[in-house]
């Protein structure tokens, strides 16, 4: 079994899921008292969150790509960044890195191709929803991603800063995200991408008319297969 990087922090809520999903995926899969080789470096949010806002992605990238270097030099056979939004920086952070990076976006498109579904409902944060690295990706494996009207887009974005990174879950936005998602089914989506790794905390099969597609389940199926090879 190869060693999994995992860059994350970004937040430490999703980060958590992350560990419980490999290591769960991993029981199911190898039985007995397997778990995955994990070296798992999470970032404080808070520094990384002022860069975000700034637009200082230089410096970002700059700081995963120490990361990455450090994961490699770490002993880790290949990466996963875990968060939707920074992969915006994937060329910069695996600059100068000799192991692969295993693309959320890729990971997810492959997952809606082979369930034969080709618009997928977006939700992320603003950066993921309205700028072009996420959706353009997703275009280029022949998808034909939808974003919620901007009312929504700020919603979604606000709850994930505001509550979801802090770990804080409320009935309130669970139906606020609920009426996201049936907007994006009505508008045409046939599935919804949990396009950002804590949005799974609010939204699941159970409720959301169309097939979800959660990024960080998605994230953790794809690293282990890779890291089983
Ligand atoms: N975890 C989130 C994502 O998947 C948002 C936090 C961040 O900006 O990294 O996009």
């Amino acid at each position: 079994m190869k060693t999994i990087g995992i860059l994350g922090g970004m937040s430490a809520a999703s980060t958590q899921t992350y560990y419980r999903e490999l290591c769960d995926l991993a029981r199911a899969r190898l039985g007995g008292l397997h778990s995955p080789e994990l070296l798992i470096r999470s970032l404080d949010f808070a520094r990384i969150e002022v860069l975000q806002a700034q637009g200082d992605w230089d410096a970002a990238g700059a700081i995963l790509n120490r990361e990455a270097r450090a994961l490699e030099r770490g002993g880790a056979e290949l990466l996963i960044l875990a968060t939707n939004t920074m992969h915006k920086l994937a060329g910069p952070m695996m600059a100068g890195v000799g192991i692969p990076l295993l693309h959320i976006a890729d990971a997810t498109a492959q997952a809606i191709t082979a369930a034969g579904l080709k618009r997928p409902g977006l939700m992320a944060t603003a950066f993921t929803m309205e700028q072009s690295f996420y959706t353009d990706r997703l275009a280029a494996a022949g998808l034909a991603p939808l974003v919620p009207a901007a009312a929504d887009r700020a919603e979604t974005h606000r709850i994930i800063y505001e509550e979801l990174c802090r770990d804080v879950t409320t009935p309130e936005s669970e139906a606020t995200y609920r009426g996201i998602a049936g907007r994006l089914a009505e508008a045409g989506a046939d599935c919804l991408i949990l396009g950002c790794t804590e949005v799974g905390m609010l939204l699941n099969q159970d409720n959301v008319p169309v097939p979800v597609f959660d990024t960080t389940l998605i994230h953790c199926a794809a690293a282990l297969d890779a890291a089983l090879a």
